[in-house]
């Protein structure tokens, strides 16, 4: 996606939070970080997604803003049964 379109609001991926879950990284060193769908929306409160990621800091390096990318539950059905759902998808 071209960076000068819109993002979507973090909220539309909501139904979606039990499986799955955003990954936020530093645009600078590349340091990520695995964010509860439901905890991101959180944080975001009212900002747009974009000037939400402008003001994320890296704890690593400093630099303000992120790059964001959604990720899944990779795991094959019966090994989410046996051992429930990623912890990241729990947060609130
Ligand atoms: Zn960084």
């Amino acid at each position: 996606m071209p960076r000068d379109e819109p993002l979507l609001p973090l909220s539309i991926s909501l139904p979606h939070a039990h499986i799955h879950y955003f990954a936020f990284s530093c645009r600078r060193c590349g340091r990520s970080v695995d964010v509860g769908i439901r905890r991101a929306v959180r944080l975001c409160g009212d900002l747009s997604t974009e000037e939400f990621l402008a003001r994320m800091r890296c704890r690593e390096c400093g630099h303000r803003g992120a790059l964001i990318t959604v990720h899944g539950d990779p795991r094959p059905p019966d090994v989410v049964e046996r051992d429930g759902p990623l912890p990241v998808t729990l947060e609130e």
